[in-house]
């Protein structure tokens, strides 16, 4: 067997183990940690028990234990074996098994003991997802409680010293690797033609500046990968190149192929998968094009999600390291100088950047009540903790601090909280094969092509095409390619990706395996997807939201805020949805949330599922328009209305309070605004200037505001309160006396000697005045007087054109010193007309009837 730097270590290893229950090994990628450390340790255990090596990706597991198996000349299967998503190779005598991460945290939720176990490596470290986070804290906490138990921490760039802390300061083994210089190129300048384009040209320059030597070029994703391949088909042929693939959906035989020696020169087109899982040999030269495809959740629903970002530099410095493990090398680097310095340090730890609902779920099956509060090696933000905490409450996993049967359930299912309580409901309601299928549609990659082939056109949703739900529309499309039996050509004709409808149809089996179907079927295909439509709202009803018009595509949430439906939706009508998944447009010119899927819901629905979250409220509110109190009974999820009613309300304290409000807001009994109320404001202000002795105040503004509330009982509407005229409402506070006195000394009319009435002008702060006809007064020696005589009157003398001939409150002086010129004049133009010589005696005409 060949000889590899981590065999001068194991000898410290084995004593590091028998001294403690953890050990942290740090040794550069291609070491020889993953092939020779778990079979190492299988060995000192000795008995029965098995080493558990947990990898961060099905590809590593499944190339290691075939490696494993071959150096040490067993069948797969026998000894060594794995254990991944949709295969498990392995049987009785199985004593070392490679499983992904994920495998292993099921097999510790289900055998909490891990009873058959006798160690646990914990591979690729470095790569810290959130379940290689959590298998820390769950292995950490047996293997205090089972002695026996040893945890082995690898990692090939890792900063151990944290992690050894955690472990309660255990030993740390380290192994040198054997690393030559890499010579590090960089752009110029930005390259900007399609990726696949740059790849070629790095490898032209890769193959005139070294004479042999492998090239491993680092992409994105399989969609990359095979445009590259394409793009590089002849500069292969011109130099007789092999061009081989590696990414986690190929076939172990094509994975194998890229990694092992070749006759020929080889380039491997790769995802990060060779950044440290696997070891391709003979490389001197690394293309990099500095970015990767990094598995995430939405933060929206929680549904996985893939996305493109620029690698960390320790990541770069990762890749580069790939191309001096044989001999000098080189890494062309498709991004520049600048770019690379911009870049982060190191990759966060997912649990920084990820929905924590599932693992929070986990830790709950695990029988940790408060997932919350545990100290992981890094601190997840508090606002995730806190989300996620309360999605599963909302969810009803937790109940009372508690894993409920429900939560108990969702944990049966490989799946994010949100789709595994829509599938348990589903299951309930007697469509869990059905409920299996849409979980498996949206956990998978979108099975509907972006761009469609003009056969698949016809059924491009939002054009003519319509329904309740995005999903049952998914389902629909999936069966139509179970009915053209999964055939390339004929899903690409129907607009459908093969690839994802393929992940769809493994999931889908995977999960309906797991479905009991205990309950009834709902029979016709109606209440089938009404069945699916309400299982959905389960996992989804705090994405409620509400269409703002009919046949808009703008939506409220009830979250808060707004969304906008995609134009591919199908669901162009339902006024209620539920918004299952979002393309957060941040830094978009239209900004805000983009809903790409989302299904109908009615409101009686949430009613009966989650009638404690819909709340009843009564209302009084001011109709400005109608100018009255209404009563408004609503019933609403959040900031989303289900149902409203307006009517006009029923007199109540409450109401005369707003109205009250209202009204005085509105100025109805200000003094300014109402010119009978000024009138009497000003006549009591004048009794109380002018007659102090009888004790009357003027009316203020709290005499008024009294009146006006006195006014508002029992009535709700302005129309009311306008009925009842204010001056009313002000006298009708006035004693008997007083009013007499209000009548007596500052009356509202008068009568002149001739026997004509006329009304008296009371205005603020200046004198009362009464206007009438010169001859009118004819008779009176002196001018009238108020207030027991103490107020003369203003008087405006009109000659018989209605022109004011003289304004005075001497109506004496005025006979004497100016009326026998005014006299003269009069007679001259109005000589029909008597004018007697002395005013203060003479007669005056009779009043005049009134004008018809
Ligand atoms: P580490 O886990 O430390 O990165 P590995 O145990 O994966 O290292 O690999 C150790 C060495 O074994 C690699 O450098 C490589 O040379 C060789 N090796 C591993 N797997 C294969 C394989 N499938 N084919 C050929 N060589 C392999
Ligand atoms: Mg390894």
């Amino acid at each position: 067997m060949l000889a590899l730097p981590i065999d001068s270590v194991l000898p410290e290893l084995h004593r590091a183990l028998e001294s403690a229950r953890a050990v942290v090994l740090e040794a550069p990628p291609g070491a020889g940690k993953t092939t020779r450390v778990p079979w190492a340790v299988c060995e000192w255990l000795g008995g029965e028990r098995e080493v558990l090596v947990s990898e961060p990706r099905r590809l590593a597991a499944r190339m290691a234990a075939h490696r494993v198996a071959s150096e040490r000349a067993s069948k797969l299967g026998e000894r060594v074996g794995y254990c991944v998503r949709f295969e498990e190779v392995a049987g009785p005598h199985t004593r070392v098994r490679y499983a992904t991460e994920g495998i292993v945290l099921r097999r510790l939720l289900s055998d909490p003991e891990l009873a058959r176990v006798g160690a646990v490596v914990l591979d690729e470290f470095h790569e810290r997802h959130v379940t290689t986070d959590l298998l820390l804290v769950l292995l950490n906490d047996l293997s205090k409680k089972r002695k026996d138990l040893k945890l082995i921490v690898m990692s090939a760039t890792l900063d151990a010293e944290p992690v050894a802390r955690f472990l309660d300061d255990c030993p740390r083994v380290r192994s040198e690797g054997r690393l030559f210089p890499v010579n590090v190129e960089f752009l110029s300048k930005a390259d900007d033609r399609p990726l696949e384009k740059q790849v070629v040209s790095a490898v032209r320059s890769a193959l005139t500046q070294d004479p042999d030597g492998d090239v491993l070029v680092f992409l994105p994703g399989a969609g990359e990968i095979k445009r590259a391949q394409t793009a590089l088909e002849p500069l292969a042929a011109e130099h007789g190149l092999l061009v081989l693939p590696l990414h986690g959906d190929l076939p172990i035989a094509e994975q194998a192929r890229a990694i092992e020696p070749a006759g020929r020169r080889k380039v491997v087109l790769s995802t990060n998968v060779a950044e440290s899982s696997v070891t391709v040999d003979g490389v001197t030269t690394v293309v990099d094009s500095g970015l990767a495809r990094v598995a995430g959740h939405s933060p929206w629903s929680g549904l996985p999600r893939l996305s493109l970002e620029p690698i960390s530099r320790a990541s770069a410095t990762q890749r580069a390291g790939r191309a001096g493990r044989t001999r000098a090398g080189r890494v062309l680097r498709l991004y520049t100088k600048g770019d690379f310095e911009s870049r982060a340090e190191h990759d966060l730890p997912e649990l920084a950047r990820s929905d924590l609902a599932e693992a929070f779920l986990q830790l709950h099956g695990a029988g940790i009540e408060r997932p919350e509060a545990i100290d992981f090696l890094s601190a997840p933000p508090a606002a995730s903790v806190t989300s996620a905490a309360e999605l599963l409450v909302l969810l009803g996993a937790v109940q009372g601090g508690k894993l409920s049967e429900i939560g108990r359930r969702m944990l049966d299912f490989p799946l994010p909280p949100r789709l595994a309580r829509m599938l348990v409901e589903g299951e309930r309601r007697g469509v869990g094969k059905e409920a299996a299928l849409c979980a498996a549609l949206l956990s998978e990659r979108e099975i509907v092509l972006a761009e469609r082939t003009s056969f698949g056109e016809r059924r491009k949703p939002g054009f003519g095409f319509s329904g309740p739900s995005d999903v049952l529309e998914r389902v629909e499309r999936y069966h139509e390619a179970e009915d053209a039996r999964f055939e390339n050509h004929r899903l690409r004709n129907f607009g459908l990706d093969a690839r994802a409808v393929d992940a769809v149809r493994r999931s889908h089996s995977q999960l309906a395996r797991l479905v009991r179907s205990s309950a009834e079927s709902p029979g016709s295909l109606d209440a089938v997807d009404i069945a699916l439509q309400r299982a959905l709202l389960t996992g989804f009803s705090d994405r409620l939201a509400r269409r703002k018009r009919r046949a808009s595509r703008e939506l409220t949430l009830a979250t808060g805020g707004a969304a906008e439906l995609s134009e591919q939706s199908v669901v162009t009508e339902a006024e209620f949805v539920l918004a299952i998944d979002v393309e957060e447009r941040l830094g978009t010119r239209q900004g805000g949330a983009r809903v790409r899927l989302c299904s109908a819901v009615e409101p009686d629905w949430l009613l009966e599922s989650c009638a404690e979250r819909v709340a009843v409220t009564d209302e009084l509110e001011w109709n400005d328009e109608a100018a009255r109190v209404e009563r408004i009974e609503r019933l609403a999820f959040g900031s989303v209305v289900l149902e409203e009613t307006r009517s006009k309300a029923p007199p109540s304290e409450a109401a005369s309070a707003l109205l009250l409000t209202k009204a005085s807001n509105a100025g109805l009994f200000d003094f300014a605004k109402n010119e009978r109320l000024a009138t009497l404001h000003a006549r009591l202000a004048l009794l109380e200037r002018e007659l102090p002795e009888t004790g009357l105040k003027g009316a203020d503004s709290g005499a008024l505001e009294q009146a006006l509330a006195a006014a508002c009982q029992g009535a709700t509407s302005f129309a009311e309160l306008r009925e009842l005229d204010p001056t009313q409402a002000l006298l009708g506070s006035l004693s008997g006396n007083e009013l007499a006195l209000l009548e007596r000394e500052v009356p509202e009319r008068l009568r002149l000697p001739g026997g004509r009435s006329v009304d008296v002008h009371y205005e603020r702060d200046k004198p009362p005045w009464v206007e009438s006809r010169l001859q009118d007064f004819f008779g009176m020696r002196d001018g009238p007087k108020l207030c027991r005589g103490r107020t003369p009157l203003t008087l405006h003398l009109l000659a018989p054109n209605q022109r004011a001939v003289q304004v005075t409150s001497d109506l004496a002086g005025f006979w004497q010193r100016h009326y026998p010129s005014i006299r003269r004049e009069l007679m001259r133009r109005y000589p029909r007309h008597a004018w007697p010589e002395d005013g203060a005696t003479a007669k005056p005409p009779e009043p005049r009837p009134p004008r018809r």
